[in-house]
């Protein structure tokens, strides 16, 4: 019965456009469903809690925290029905075919991950896994300037926003997220 659910399902969009949310409510679902669920996140991203997906407004849930894409299939058993994935961007790119092996598998796969850097440049393998998925839902934040909806994340470094060339990680520097749109995002 499990082979005729397998899907991937993938909720994108710019920071704070409720991805983390949706997710957890997908999951919140398949609870009640008394489905056996999974939800994994890339260790890298330790915002708010250690072992736990946690969205902007709080909501959360348990998880295993993983280094490695493959990490996940030691704890994929007979019984798993649903793998969520928080941040997937931030995993390596072998991801994409572990969603696609899952989801053959009989396995519902949701994720949730930028699709765009700060840049506005699509996001690593986003791409490949944006065009393999079952169903894609692309959220938008509402933009801190104008109000219209959002569907970039602006960075800013020391309160200007970032130059195109700046290093991801920047030593010193205070550095900030948020959502803009088309219009006002600046890089
Ligand atoms: P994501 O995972 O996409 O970054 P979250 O699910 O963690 O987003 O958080 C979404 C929540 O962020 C919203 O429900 C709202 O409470 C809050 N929020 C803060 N700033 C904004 C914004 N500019 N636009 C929309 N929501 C925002
Ligand atoms: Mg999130
Ligand atoms: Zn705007």
């Amino acid at each position: 019965m499990r082979n005729q659910t397998g899907r991937i399902e993938v909720i994108t969009g710019p920071m704070y456009a409720g991805k983390t949310e949706e997710l957890l409510r997908r999951v919140r679902r398949a609870e009640y469903a008394e489905e056996n669920i999974l939800v994994f996140k890339p260790v890298i991203d330790n915002r708010y809690a250690e072992g736990e997906v946690v969205s902007h407004n709080k909501s959360h849930t348990r998880s295993i925290n993983i280094s490695k894409a493959k990490d996940i299939w030691n704890f994929i058993t007979d019984d798993t029905d649903i793998v969520a994935i928080d941040e997937i961007q931030f995993l390596d790119e072998e991801a994409v075919d572990i969603c696609e092996d899952l989801a053959d598998q009989g396995i519902r796969v949701i994720v949730s991950g930028l699709d765009r850097n700060f840049r506005g440049d699509p996001f690593s393998f986003m791409p490949r896994l944006l065009t393999l998925a079952d169903q894609v839902d692309k959220l938008t934040a509402v933009c801190v300037k104008c109000h219209a909806p959002a569907t970039r994340t602006q960075r800013l470094v020391n309160g200007k926003p970032a130059n195109y060339d700046d290093p991801i990680i920047l030593i010193g520097a205070t550095e900030a997220y948020e959502a803009r749109c088309r219009h006002c995002h600046q890089v």
